[in-house]
């Protein structure tokens, strides 16, 4: 894991440094889904502070077997709106805010829960095609905007900016670059909602060249996963 993680910093060091970015400008956020708690704490003996998960079940004992580390849980999966009061009990970050209901719910999640949460709007990349399915979640960038306003005026939320994942067998970097796009309008009207959550285990670079802040890596820090859960 230690090496997974010296690999994975010279990896981001060298495409900051191509991108004439500083390093200091990106933190990692190590996702674990399908690893077990004990790695959790591995990581955070190595200093990783930012932890992902994408599925409530596995991600809620998790983070209970977890509570006396200083960890951020990012909740970077699909979320359905019944699962928002289970997530705003330990999340710090939700990333895949993709729809007016899950605002809502996530805001009186919040509110009764008595915490904040910083909830980023997710954007599709994908090019819709004329019966557009959303398999993998995310609003049209034009619905973005509209959303991130919601956010911003949303009790007990705030507004951290964008993420994305880059569509499955396409050129991540055209993608990324116009993710970058739609993050410049968030931030036009929305100047603190800097973030950019873009990039994993295979496209980290492309991110990264495309103004990414926030990586979230799993196969490179902990290997394999022997199912893969999207
Ligand atoms: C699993 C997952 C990742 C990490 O993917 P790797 O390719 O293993 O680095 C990043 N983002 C989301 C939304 C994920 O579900």
């Amino acid at each position: 894991m230690a090496e997974g993680l010296a690999e994975l910093r010279a990896r981001i060091a060298a495409a900051c440094a191509a991108a004439g970015r500083d390093a200091g400008e990106i933190t990692l956020i190590a996702v674990t889904k399908t690893f077990p708690a004990s790695d959790v704490r591995l990581l955070a003996g190595l200093g990783l502070t930012e932890i992902g998960e994408n599925r409530d079940q596995e991600a809620r004992p998790k983070a209970a077997e977890c509570a006396d580390l200083p960890l951020t849980w990012h909740f970077v999966g699909r979320l359905q709106t019944n699962k928002a009061r289970a997530v705003a009990r330990y999340a710090g970050v939700v990333h895949s805010v993709d729809r007016s209901g899950l605002v809502a719910a996530l805001s009186d999640a919040a509110v009764r829960a008595g915490r904040t949460l910083r909830c980023l709007v997710q954007v599709s990349l994908d090019e819709a095609p004329p019966d557009h399915e959303r398999g993998r979640g995310g609003a049209l960038p034009a619905e973005v905007p509209g959303l991130a306003d919601e956010i911003a005026g949303a009790g007990n939320l705030e507004l951290g900016g964008v993420m994305a994942v880059a569509p499955l067998g396409a050129d991540p970097l055209p993608a990324f670059a116009r993710l970058a796009g739609v993050a410049d309008e968030v931030r036009r009207a929305h100047p603190s909602a800097a973030v950019v959550s873009a990039g994993m285990s295979g496209d980290l670079e492309q991110a990264i060249t495309c103004g990414a802040t926030h990586l979230r890596v799993g196969t490179a820090l902990l290997g394999g996963r022997r199912a893969i859960v999207r």
